[in-house]
């Protein structure tokens, strides 16, 4: 009878690759964790019991066919799990390593929840892509035909270019047009190498130049070509530009120097690392090297915010949030790998004000105790009266989120409509605007979101948009 290679869980405990130690990962921005060797791979794969109804698969944004991908894997198939997990993720290697796996797929693992200790998805799904890589089965688009329509993608994130890679590989013209100087949006300039190295996000860049998709970087639409214009030229837009107005602060010394926007402080360090001269670095403006820092906020950003400060040589890095840990938006798992590289965390704390005279010498912090659930089942933090103290800061980094630019004011469009969160209006399931032709995808849609649901989005208006091409030259043809 053959071997069962499944239902491994009962012997095989879950083990994740190796992180790096603390203070060899502190020294450098490379990722922390170590690859799987290919025998843990297909051993922790092996652990999954192939679920008749897989709530892993339900709870992936993209609903990758997870439970076929483990079985290929622990049989040492890994040439046809490359095949079934590119069919629905444009990107896996990125999702296996940034998704917030606890939250999505592995948090809600049939395993998991009887007390075994969750299938590594998420680092399967990593070594599967990596190793595609390394065997050169990764390929760029070759569409069967050429089509003559052409789209135009404002922004290169993981919306726009998964978008870009669905509409190319079947033949469709596209352009992809991003203010930055590198495409890839928040994966180049927003989330740090110790979680996403930079090659990996590049060669993804590369790959789609090499199937045909053309890059027009530097050009903000809006300022370097009027969205009109862009309208005229392409058959159908497609608007990924993502969120990056930062909440503020106010408060007394709120003008000081030395008071950062967490996108500021991230994009300088990643374009440093990218050997780029960063004058702002130079001048010790958005540096943290021999600093007190304070990052504001418990999100993903200021995890990463944290985490980069340690790395830069801060004297001490702490992080403020209002609530506690418990209660944080940011993920358990970043948290405990920041706490490893020596920040500290001062919950139930919330900037008030700041002290100093032209320069930012420290945060007024009022301490909180958590009140009454509100209408979303959250407790509300409240002040408790006379507990203020300061917290010293030499750098102060606010990481409090962020909501999206006026578009139909920066590109003169009244008639896009957004919502009242300033949100671009797009219909659930076609992506399709207001305008006709134009369609919107990922974090300009959605809010401050996650890669794999801007992946999903970009997808599914890629489908759309092939569907209006198609309707728009059969009207022709009649
Ligand atoms: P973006 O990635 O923001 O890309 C938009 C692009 O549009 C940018 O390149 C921008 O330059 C371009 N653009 C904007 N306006 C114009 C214009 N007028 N003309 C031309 N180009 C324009 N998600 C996760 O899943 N896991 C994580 O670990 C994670 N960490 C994060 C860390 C940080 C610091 C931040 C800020 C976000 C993080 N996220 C994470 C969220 C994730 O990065 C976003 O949800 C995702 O990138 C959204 O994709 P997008 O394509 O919609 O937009
Ligand atoms: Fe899990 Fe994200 Fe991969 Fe889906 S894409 S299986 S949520 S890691
Ligand atoms: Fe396998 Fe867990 Fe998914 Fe079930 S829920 S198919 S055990 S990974």
């Amino acid at each position: 009878m053959a071997q069962q290679k499944m239902l491994k869980f009962v012997n095989v405990e879950r083990d994740m690759p190796q992180k790096r130690v603390p203070d060899l990962r502190k020294k450098d921005y490379d990722e922390i964790y170590q690859e799987f060797a290919a025998v843990k791979a297909e051993e922790q794969a092996s652990r999954c019991s192939q679920c008749g109804v897989p709530f892993c698969q339900t709870h992936c944004p993209l609903h990758n066919n997870i439970p076929d991908w483990l079985r290929l894997t622990a049989e040492g198939r890994l040439e046809e799990a490359y095949e079934i997990s590119q069919a629905t993720n444009t990107f896996p290697e990125i999702c296996g390593r940034i998704c917030p796996q606890d939250r999505l797929c592995e948090g809600n693992c049939v395993i998991e929840q009887s007390g075994h200790g969750t299938v590594t998805i998420g680092s399967v799904e990593k070594y599967i892509t990596d190793t595609a890589w390394e065997k050169g089965w990764v390929k760029a688009a070759k569409p069967f035909a050429e089509r003559d329509e052409s789209v135009g993608i404002i922004g290169a994130g993981p919306a726009g270019l998964a978008a870009a890679d669905m509409l190319r590989r079947q033949g469709v013209q596209v352009t992809v047009y991003d203010r930055y100087d590198r495409a890839g949006g928040l994966l180049t300039y927003g989330i740090p190498g110790f979680k996403l190295e930079k090659d990996v996000v590049m060669r993804r860049n590369k790959l789609l130049s090499d199937g045909g998709v053309e890059f027009v970087l530097n050009t903000n639409i809006g300022v370097d070509i009027s969205f009109a214009d862009l309208r005229a030229k392409h058959d159908a837009i497609l608007i990924g530009t993502g969120v990056y107005k930062s909440r503020d602060l106010g408060g007394p010394g709120a003008g000081n120097n030395g008071i950062v926007k967490a996108i500021d402080y991230l994009t300088a360090s990643n374009r440093l690392n990218f050997g780029d001269t960063v004058p702002e670095i130079e001048s010790g403006e958005l540096s943290a090297t021999g600093k007190k820092v304070v990052v504001i906020g418990g999100g993903d950003t200021a995890m990463d915010c944290v985490r980069t400060a340690i790395r830069q040589g801060a004297i001490s890095v702490k992080c403020l949030y209002r609530r506690d840990q418990k209660n944080m938006p940011g993920s358990q798992r970043e948290t405990q790998n920041a706490i490893e590289e020596g920040v500290e965390f001062v919950w139930l704390s919330a900037p008030k004000g700041f002290t100093g005279e032209g320069d930012v010498s420290g945060v007024v912090v009022s301490k909180m105790r958590l009140g009454a659930p509100d209408a979303s089942g959250r407790q509300s933090p409240e002040e408790i009266p006379g507990a203020d103290y300061t917290e010293d800061a030499d750098l102060v980094i606010k990481a409090l989120g962020f909501s999206p630019e006026e578009l139909p004011t920066l590109w003169d469009t009244p008639e896009l409509e957004v919502t009242r969160w300033g949100t671009v209006k797009a219909d659930f399931q076609t992506h399709a605007t207001s305008m006709d032709g134009v369609f919107a995808a990922g974090d300009i849609v959605r809010g401050a979101s996650l890669v794999v649901w801007a992946i999903r989005d970009g997808r599914e208006a890629a489908d759309s948009i092939l569907d209006y091409l198609n309707n728009a030259s059969a009207v022709a043809a009649e």
